[in-house]
């Protein structure tokens, strides 16, 4: 999705109707019209960023302060029983808007939302082993004594 059909970019840019809650340097927080439930708000990069692998790290921070601040006050003034923060990347995953967002959903208990899934069971430990070792493998290759190398 090109930037200037991208919503968020819109509501960031002062167009569209949004209800923002919050500006942070780097995000912004506002409403989602379609909420699990009320209140159920969005934080999104100010700057236009497909996804969660794109975020550049101040970026990445400004993003975590403002969900924190934000959830606090989900929490201090709808009262919800609990509440969920997700970040869909990729069609397969649900991302409709290609800009990255978090969600936090406020919940209730008996809300109808289900996000438990059917869970796979690994086949032995070693089988378990191998996904640590392809992950930790490619953690190490990314991020050698500190040095950030942005390749997958
Ligand atoms: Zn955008």
């Amino acid at each position: 999705m090109h930037k200037e059909s991208c919503p968020f970019c819109r509501i960031i840019e002062g167009y569209g109707d949004a209800e923002i809650l919050f500006e942070g340097p780097d995000s912004v927080a506002f409403l989602d019209i379609k909420p699990i439930n009320f209140g159920h708000a969005l934080v999104v990069s100010r700057e236009h960023y497909t996804d969660f692998l794109e975020l550049p790290d101040q970026v990445l921070d400004d993003l975590t302060r403002t969900l924190h601040i934000v959830s606090r006050a989900i929490v201090g003034s709808v009262r919800p029983a609990g509440f969920n923060i997700f970040n869909n990347n990729g069609v397969a995953a649900g991302q409709s808007v290609f800009h990255f967002h978090f969600h936090i959903a406020p919940r209730f208990d008996g809300d109808g939302l289900k996000i438990r899934p059917q869970v796979k069971v690994y086949e032995s430990p070693e089988h378990m082993a191998e996904y640590a070792k392809m992950i930790r493998d490619k953690i190490n290759v990314n991020y050698k004594l500190g040095e950030q190398n942005e390749s997958l």
